[in-house]
């Protein structure tokens, strides 16, 4: 009989969503605003430890599109897109006629590589058409170079979109992932640390950066009683009876990010004494990633075996497991756009696997990973 499933990632309910949810039912609060909307946005703000201001929205995508939106960007011009990501980073970009220039990782933390940034900043300056934002990832939930691409944005007037879809919880020298740049990107989609079944939230600097974020996220109605507008508007809110899911979500987001920690240290446990394989962790104390999903490498020369055999002999056993992210300017979609780097995020694409990592695994789920792992071993 073939045992259940085990996935990368599943939604893990904590138990007390439905309780928003019936009281969205109770009071027929169906439509999109509510308590739970405002309810949700003022923990995420409190979790995140931040004076800037929470927008609820239907996805990451949606607030990665309305971040570029408010930032300016336009049909023509061109933005620094991290490659190795999925692609919902670099698609919004896209679906404002602008135009994505992709820029490779770094070995410390796969996230983008400031040198490769500052290159292309250069290089596309001397072009004649300065970029009009950074979108930077912090993928896996591994915090980026903050500080060396904050200084970058500085120094050459280039805000950054904060893409922190994977990363919520995670920090560096303490301070929150989505709280560094002009905007941050949340993602709530059913195979994060925390879900909704699907959502976002975009973190704004200011109460009025928020409020034309929602005006633009609600079709765009001016002020008048029958419906006007003057500008091309969306549909991106977050509904309530979501919210409600939300909110349960957000009482039991530090014990999953705990336990997706817990998991990182169960694969660390397993290659400990295996040579050529080993497993993506935080450069330095600055660091501090919430291991939404914990990743291997495998070294070519010395790993026992490839991460396509493993990824393999997981699945034979039901086990879900998968390589990383494709980099953007690899993906047919993307393969005319300008790339500055060489071939670091290739070689992480060829070589690295996601392993599972949900919060929701048991004692048994470990065995049979930790089994199926060691029969190659
Ligand atoms: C999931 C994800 C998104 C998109 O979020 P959705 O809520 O699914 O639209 C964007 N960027 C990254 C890096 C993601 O992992």
């Amino acid at each position: 009989m073939q045992q259940s499933k085990i996935w990368l990632s599943s939604p893990h309910m904590g138990g007390n969503e439905l309780t928003y949810i019936q009281e969205a039912f109770d009071h027929n609060w169906i439509a999109p605003l509510g308590p739970n909307v405002t309810g949700f946005e003022t923990d995420l703000k409190q979790f995140l430890q931040t004076e800037k201001e929470v927008g609820a929205l239907s996805s990451g995508t949606a607030a990665i599109h309305l971040g570029l939106i408010l930032l300016g960007v336009k049909a023509g011009d061109e933005v620094l897109c991290q490659s190795m990501t999925f692609s919902a980073s670099a698609n919004p970009i896209a679906y404002q006629g602008a135009t994505p220039i992709f820029i490779d990782s770094e070995k410390d933390t796969w996230n983008m590589c400031p040198v490769f940034l500052e290159e292309a900043i250069k290089d596309r300056m001397a072009l004649g058409n300065k970029p009009k934002a950074i979108i930077l990832v912090h993928l896996y939930g591994m915090p980026a170079k903050v500080d060396e691409i904050v200084a970058i944005s500085k120094k050459y007037e280039i805000p950054i979109l904060e893409d922190a879809a994977e990363a919520l919880g995670a920090t560096y020298k303490g301070k929150n992932c989505g709280t560094f740049g002009d905007f941050g990107v949340l993602s709530f989609n059913g195979n994060k640390i925390i879900t909704t079944s699907g959502g976002g939230a975009l973190v704004c600097n200011t109460i009025e950066a928020k409020q034309k974020a929602i005006f633009l996220a609600t079709q765009a109605r001016d002020e008048a009683p029958h419906y006007q507008h003057s500008q091309i508007g969306y549909n991106y809110r977050m509904s309530n009876i979501v919210a409600g899911i939300g909110r349960g979500q957000m009482a039991v987001l530090p014990a999953h990010i705990a336990l997706r920690r817990k998991m990182h240290q169960f694969y660390k446990d397993i290659f400990k004494n295996v040579q050529g394989i080993r497993v993506f962790e935080e450069p330095t104390n600055d660091y501090f990633s919430n291991h939404w999903l914990s990743c291997i490498l495998f070294e070519t020369e010395t790993a026992p075996f490839t991460s396509e055999k493993l990824r393999i002999a997981l699945l034979k056993d039901n086990i879900e497991s998968r390589p990383l992210w494709k980099p953007m300017h690899l993906q047919p979609i993307f393969s005319e756009c300008a790339f500055y780097g060489t071939d670091i995020s290739e070689n992480l694409f060829q070589n690295g696997l996601c392993l599972p990592s949900g919060s929701n695994l048991s004692d048994a789920d470990r065995e049979r990973i930790r089994t199926s792992i060691q029969k190659l071993l």
